[in-house]
């Protein structure tokens, strides 16, 4: 019997895409990395900006010249900082979100349609921020010696509220969801949902061919509010449904092994972290911004030191924040493989991917850069996988309908 070669595998699997496809993957995902660091420079440029205006320190002395307390005044300044900054960021987000997607051919939105979607977030974004910076500052007066602190719980709780209520609220604002059409697509999903404890009522098909040609899906949603979301792309081309279980039995495991909860609790960490070196360095990126009349931490006038020095930090943090979601990325990809038992449809969908992430980058640039591993190592995991299963099959007993593997 011949015995099955998983780096050969790997190399067959990524020598579906031609040479040149592989090039422009690269120029695409490398170009990206540097859109980090240009996204940063941008935004603290807009924070400099706002604060050098003295747009700020003018409302906030004329709503305390007319008795306003602090927690409406902050609400009002943050509000008004909030809004030039995402008005401010506008050109530099069509280039890196829209003209740029459009130029690698992985978008056919039109302009308007992007734009649209563009100040739906953005008021969403503009409110949810500023209830949720004015609880940080209530939260400095209140504490100002543990406000970093407290910080953290509320951050992570925000994220959990808005992980319940997106679903709900905000995808349909966006996109059309509809129950996915009854069909061989639908069967496998709803199977392979009963058999991994992940609720099989509720499996939609939504138009993400809108925005973008990946093809993708999502389980979203928390505490049995959970349903499964199919993009239309997955539909389009002609469903190979080994790719379909790979693909959804990859999304169960994110729902199944509770990354959601995981990243709250990282978040939280990070965000701790975070504030509490904004707490410490306050002063000193004031100083160097420039901010004339602000007259410290607790003042929300001075916001833009605030998000410049999280801009930064967020920089700084973006390799430890990629390897934590490569780690659950990894898990779902195993999830995937023991519980679909698709190697070969997950190689497939996965070599889709590369278009929009290369295949095979540097160890060093996967690890500060990459959200996902590298398809190449992804592939590979799936063939060794796949080779492990020649050598000695996987016992029935682990795919058992409801056994949840913990
Ligand atoms: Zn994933």
């Amino acid at each position: 019997m011949k015995t099955f070669d998983p780096e050969a595998a790997t190399a067959a699997y990524l020598a579906t895409l031609s040479p040149d496809a592989h090039a422009r993957a690269t120029a695409y995902t490398q170009g990206g990395h540097w859109l980090i660091l240009w996204t940063a420079v941008v935004g603290v440029a807009v924070y400099w900006l706002i604060l050098r205006s003295g747009l700020l320190v003018r409302l906030r002395d004329r709503l305390e010249g007319r008795g306003l307390g602090p927690l409406p005044t902050s609400i009002a300044v943050l509000a008004l900082a909030l809004t030039a900054e995402t008005v401010l960021n506008l050109p530099w987000a069509a280039w890196s979100d829209w003209a740029r997607e459009k130029a690698y051919g992985l978008t056919s939105q039109a302009f308007v349609g992007w734009l649209g979607e563009y100040l739906v977030y953005a008021l969403i974004w503009v409110v949810t921020s500023t209830l949720l910076a004015a609880g940080v500052y209530a939260l400095i007066r209140r504490s100002p010696r543990l406000w970093w602190a407290w910080s953290g719980a509320l951050v992570s709780l925000v994220f959990i509220l808005s992980m319940l209520v997106w679903p709900v609220f905000i995808d349909p604002l966006f996109n059309r969801y509809e129950p996915a059409p009854p069909g061989p697509v639908r069967d496998a999903v709803v199977a392979l949902a009963e058999a991994n404890g992940v609720p099989s009522d509720r499996i939609f098909i939504y138009d993400g061919s809108r925005q973008s040609n990946r093809y993708t899906a999502n389980v979203s949603g928390l505490l049995g509010s959970a349903r499964i979301a199919m993009s239309d792309v997955m539909f389009q081309k002609d469903a190979d449904i080994a790719e379909v279980r790979a693909v959804v039995g990859h999304e169960m495991g994110h729902y199944v092994l509770g990354h959601v909860w995981w990243r709250a609790g990282f978040l939280s960490v990070m965000a701790v972290l975070a504030l509490l070196l904004v707490d410490r360095l306050f002063p000193l990126a004031a100083r160097w911004l420039g901010a004339s009349g602000v007259r410290g931490l607790s003042d929300p006038a001075g916001y833009p030191v605030l998000g410049a020095m999280i801009v930064v930090l967020g920089l700084v943090g973006n390799p430890v924040a990629a390897s934590f979601t490569r780690w659950a990325e990894v898990e779902s990809d195993r999830f995937s493989l023991e519980r679909a038992q698709e190697p070969d449809g997950l190689a497939r969908a996965l070599v889709k991917t590369i278009e929009y992430r290369a295949a095979t980058p540097g160890r060093l640039e996967e690890i500060l850069f990459y959200t996902h591993p590298s398809v190449g190592s992804r592939v590979r995991m799936a063939m060794d996988w796949k080779a492990a299963q020649q050598a000695e099959p996987m016992p029935v007993t682990l795919v058992r309908p409801g056994d949840l593997g913990r």
